[in-house]
This record gives C-alpha cells, sequence and structure tokens, in this order.
C-alpha cells in the first residue's frame, strides 16, 4: 500500500480539493491510503472557538461563524448545493454544538482535542464526497477507530499494539481509502498527536500496513536546504538520509514532524516530500543510507528564542547537582531547551517558552540563582556547515553563543 498526506495547505479552497483529486487520478487510486489535514488555517480557527468557548470569552459566535462559512464556500464551489455532503457538513457542525451545549470538563487539553479534532472530520469528509462525485471510488475512515491512544490529550502517545490490530481490521487493502491526519482515539474520545501531526499520522499507518512508501504532497518541490520564508535563495535536496531527516526535524526544520522518520526508518519504508502543483516533479527521498544529495549547508532557523545565563549566587561552580535543579525546573515549567552552553561558573541555554511560563520559571529559580535573560534571539543551526554559511549568518546580527560539532554549527543571534 502506498501512503499520500495532503496537508492543509493543499485543501486550503475548491481548486485545492479539485487539485488533490487530479493529484491521486495521476498518482493511481489502488491500494492507497490518504490522510488529510484540516483545510487551510482551520486548525488555528477551530483554536479561537476553543478559547473563546472555554474562557467564555468574546468572539465564539464569530468564531464558530467563521469555521461554518469557510467550509459551506468550499462545499459551494464544489457541489450544486445540494446533496449528502451538506448534510454532513450539517451533522457535523450540529455535533460540535452539541459537544459545547453537553459540555462540563474543566480540562482544557480535552475540551481542545473535542473541538479542534473537527478540522480533520470536516476536510476528509469533503475530500471522499468530492472524490465520490468525479466518480472515484473511495472508503472514508474514521481514524479515532484505527490510531489508539492514551488520554494525554493535545500530545497523545499512541498505543501501538492496540493500533496495528484496528489498522489491519480497518484499512481495506487495493481500495482507496480516505482518513484524517492529527487525531486518534481514547474509548470514545477525540485526542491528538500535537500540531502539525498530520505528517506523524502517516508515518504511523505505514509503519503498521508495512507500506511500500509515503508521500507528503506540500507546497514546496520537497525539502529545501532552508526555509523559503526565511531565506530567498533555497536549494532542492534530492535525496536525504533517514539519520538526516531526523536531525533537521530536531533542530526545527519544520517541512516535517520530527515523530515521521522513526516508524518509517524501522521499517526502511521510503518517504518522498513532492509538491502538489507540480506533479511531474520528482521533490525529495528520504531513505535508507543517502547521506545527502546534493552536498550543501542546511539552514534551520527558530526564532523567539530565550537565551537564559545562570550562575549560582555564592560563585560556585555550575556543575552535577546545580544543573540538575535547573533542568528540573526547565522540565516543570515545560520550557523546551534548544541548545546548552557551559562554563565553570555559568550555564546558558536557549529555550522557547511555547506556554507562556517564562516569567513564573523566572521568579522560581531566581531565589537560588543569577540569572541573565535575553529574549527574543534567533537560533541558527547549520548542518554541514562552511565558512561561508558560518559569515552568512553572522551578517543577520551580534552572535551571543556559537556552538560547533562535526556536522552542526549552531549560533545564537541578538
Ligand atoms: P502542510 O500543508 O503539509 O502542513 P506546512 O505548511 O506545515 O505544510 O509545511 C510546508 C512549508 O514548510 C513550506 O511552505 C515552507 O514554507 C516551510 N518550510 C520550512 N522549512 C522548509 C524546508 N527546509 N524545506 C521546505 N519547506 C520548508
Ligand atoms: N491540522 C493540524 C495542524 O494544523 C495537523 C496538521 O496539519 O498536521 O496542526
Ligand atoms: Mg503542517
Amino acid at each position: 500500500m502506498r501512503i499520500f498526506k495532503f496537508g492543509g495547505a493543499s485543501v486550503k479552497d475548491a481548486e485545492g480539493v479539485k487539485n488533490v483529486a487530479n493529484v491521486l487520478l495521476h498518482e493511481g487510486t489502488e491500494d492507497v491510503l490518504v490522510v488529510i489535514s484540516a483545510m487551510g488555517k482551520m486548525t488555528n480557527a477551530f483554536e479561537k472557538v476553543v478559547d473563546a468557548f472555554f474562557y467564555k470569552k468574546e468572539g465564539l459566535k464569530e468564531s464558530l461563524n467563521y469555521v461554518e462559512d469557510y467550509h459551506i464556500n468550499i462545499i459551494n464551489n464544489l457541489f450544486d448545493k445540494e446533496g449528502e455532503i451538506y448534510i454532513k457538513v450539517n451533522y457535523l457542525l450540529g455535533e460540535l454544538s452539541g459537544f459545547m451545549a453537553r459540555n462540563t470538563s474543566r480540562d482544557y487539553n480535552y475540551v481542545y482535542d473535542q473541538i479542534v479534532g473537527f478540522g480533520e472530520l470536516l476536510s476528509t469528509n469533503i475530500v471522499s464526497a468530492y472524490l465520490s462525485k468525479i466518480g472515484v471510488l473511495n472508503k472514508w475512515i474514521d481514524v479515532r477507530n484505527c490510531i489508539k491512544t492514551d488520554g494525554n490529550y493535545r500530545d497523545a502517545k499512541v498505543k501501538w499494539d492496540e493500533t496495528k490490530k484496528a489498522i489491519k481490521n480497518v484499512i481495506q487493502a487495493k481500495e482507496l481509502n480516505i482518513t484524517q491526519g492529527f487525531l486518534g482515539g481514547f474509548g470514545d474520545k477525540t485526542t491528538t498527536l500535537g500540531r502539525e501531526g498530520s505528517d506523524y499520522t502517516a508515518g504511523i499507518f505505514a509503519y503498521c500496513l508495512d507500506a511500500e512508501s509515503v508521500t507528503i504532497w506540500k507546497d514546496v518541490e520537497g525539502v529545501l536546504n532552508a526555509d523559503p520564508r526565511v531565506f530567498t535563495k533555497t536549494e532542492l535536496l534530492k535525496e536525504i538520509s533517514y539519520t538526516e531527516a531526523v536531525e533537521m526535524a530536531f533542530y526545527g526544520a519544520s517541512v516535517i514532524h520530527p515523530k515521521t522518520i522513526q516508524p518509517l526508518e524501522q521499517k526502511k519504508i521510503p518517504l518522498y516530500v513532492r509538491s502538489f502543483k507540480d506533479i511531474t516533479k520528482l521533490g525529495t527521498c528520504v531513505g535508507r543510507g543517502k547521506g545527502i544529495q546534493p552536498e550543501t549547508p542546511c539552514f534551520i532557523v527558530k526564532k523567539n528564542q530565550i537565551l537564559i545565563s545562570i550562575s549560582a549566587k555564592d560563585f560556585s561552580f555550575m556543575v552535577e547537582d546545580n544543573i540538575s535543579a535547573v533542568f528540573k525546573k526547565l522540565h516543570d515549567y515545560k520550557l523546551k531547551v534548544n541548545l546548552i552552553q557551559n562554563s565553570a561558573i555559568s550555564f546558558s541555554v536557549c529555550v522557547e517558552d511555547k506556554y507562556n511560563r517564562y516569567d513564573d520559571f523566572y521568579n522560581d529559580l531566581k531565589k537560588a540563582f543569577i540569572i541573565k535573560t535575553y529574549k527574543n534571539t534567533t537560533l541558527y543551526t547549520i548542518r554541514h556547515f562552511d565558512d561561508e554559511a558560518i559569515s552568512f549568518i553572522k551578517k543577520r546580527g551580534e552572535v551571543v553563543i556559537r556552538q560547533i560539532n562535526t556536522e552542526t554549527a549552531q549560533l545564537v543571534v541578538k
């Protein structure tokens, strides 16, 4: 079986949905499983619904209208203003309202998953109905019956044994299966695998089905040596090894979700990253032992980093006991560490404050340590760096930390 994944950008409007159908017809629809994300930026839009609903803020009605209009507009452009898809979309929107009317839970993460999951349920129903309309037989699959997870809402962990069994029971070989990315099932509840998790969904299915390949369809030619939104000149990487892809994802290359590669690597399933805008191009192949082709420096940028320099109040060395106390706090406050550097009396870390906990961390830690904070720094990681690549980054600002090992250079720039 081949697994295809289409992200939000590929189904952001009616033209996008038609294009997905064209890609499938071009590539063949037999023995295929298609994983689809929410349309366009709908997950962000649903997050607004969650916030307004959960915190009883203003704008609930507006945010709900926005997601409703967005989908209705797309189906108006794909169908003849009647038929089952209208009933289905209204049914799903009704289910969402029903959930909000009944919910008594004060668990934000639980409520988040129950609401945000409608993005993928809507998109897959629309794509499936459109394919049927143009005569492409397909089977819509509820991924919550396939990917079984724990109840760790918003960051659910896959229960592999249950998932393997469920997938084998539900997925029809030889057919065209259409399912949701990002979601999982915990009992009869919806869970999510973490933002941008649909790539990972494709990896999970591939692993469980011993798939022939996974193809992620993107609005770029493939994996580039730098984020095209940040760098004007980029180069397509034709081939990269699993290791290289994991390293790039680890350092923050947002083109592939970090968890995606591991299940593929275990079964040596190749991953193709291709453009849904130009299906004649080959894109990138991530596979076994291929190193990196062409051999060129790869740039990964992480903005909005907080650089923290920590030293002990009594001028004592920053060694095991001090450092482990600092790390415990970093973990407690959910600060993600992206770089570490230590000297005898100070210890520097570059962190990401996804959950707005930095001030609490600072107030807690300042009782025992002297802390200097530099907000809004940028962390540049260069894989396979050379002198020219480092000079190029140096031009972008004042380098406050520089760390180099054989393959990778990291620079924190103010
Ligand atoms: P999806 O629609 O599948 O969710 P994303 O928007 O998450 O797609 O990812 C595609 C985007 O990732 C591209 O439009 C590009 O701007 C960005 N990107 C960042 N780094 C890279 C890279 N190294 N190579 C290619 N694209 C990259
Ligand atoms: N729709 C989800 C998100 O935007 C999952 C994904 O697209 O990968 O995070
Ligand atoms: Mg994405």
